[in-house]
C-alpha cells in the first residue's frame, strides 16, 4: 500500500463557473486558474501522485502550457491515474475535505464523488468528499477562496 496527502487552494474568480471534483456548480462563483480551476480534482491528482512518488501536478501538466488552458481537471486526474496503473498500481479510496463558506458542498457531495469515482476507475463507495466551513476565520473564512485536502491510497496490482 502506498499513501499520498495532496493540498490545493484557488481565488474565487466570480466571472467563471464553479467546477469542483468535475461538477458545475450553478449560482457559485467560479476559481481562478489556468485550467478550469477544480481545487478538488487538483489536489486529489496530487495526493494520487504524491502516493506513487511521481511529483505533482505541476510537474506533468504545467501551467502556461497551452494544452491545459482551461482543462478539464477531471481529464487530468484520468491521466494521473493512468500514469500511476502504468507502475503497476491501482486507486484503494481517496478522502476529500473542501473548506469553504459557499457553496454547500453537501448538496454536492454525491455528484462529486461520482465524478471523481468515475476518473479514478473505484466505487463511489471508496470516495468520501466532506465540506467544512472555517467558521469565518481566515481567508476561506472571509470567501476569499476555496481549500480542499486530500488523502488517496493506492495498492499494487491491476
Ligand atoms: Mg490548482
Amino acid at each position: 500500500m502506498r499513501i499520498g496527502s495532496g493540498y490545493d487552494s484557488h481565488r474565487f474568480d466570480p466571472s467563471r463557473p464553479c467546477v469542483l471534483g468535475g461538477v458545475t456548480i450553478p449560482g457559485s462563483p467560479g476559481l481562478s486558474g489556468f485550467s478550469d480551476g477544480d481545487a478538488v480534482a487538483h489536489a486529489v491528482t496530487d495526493a494520487i501522485l504524491g502516493a506513487a512518488a511521481e511529483g505533482d501536478i505541476g510537474t506533468h501538466f504545467p501551467p502556461g502550457d497551452e494544452r491545459w488552458r482551461g482543462a478539464d481537471s477531471i481529464g487530468l486526474l484520468r491521466q494521473a491515474v493512468a500514469l500511476v496503473r502504468a507502475r503497476g498500481y491501482r486507486v484503494g479510496n481517496v478522502d476529500v475535505t473542501v473548506i469553504c463558506e459557499t457553496p454547500k458542498i453537501g448538496p454536492v457531495a454525491s455528484a462529486m464523488r461520482e465524478s471523481l469515482a468515475s476518473a479514478l476507475d473505484v466505487g463511489m463507495g471508496s470516495v468520501s468528499v466532506k465540506g467544512k466551513t472555517n467558521e469565518r476565520m481566515g481567508w476561506e473564512g472571509r470567501s476569499e477562496g476555496i481549500a480542499v485536502h486530500a488523502v488517496a491510497l493506492l495498492l499494487e496490482g491491476p
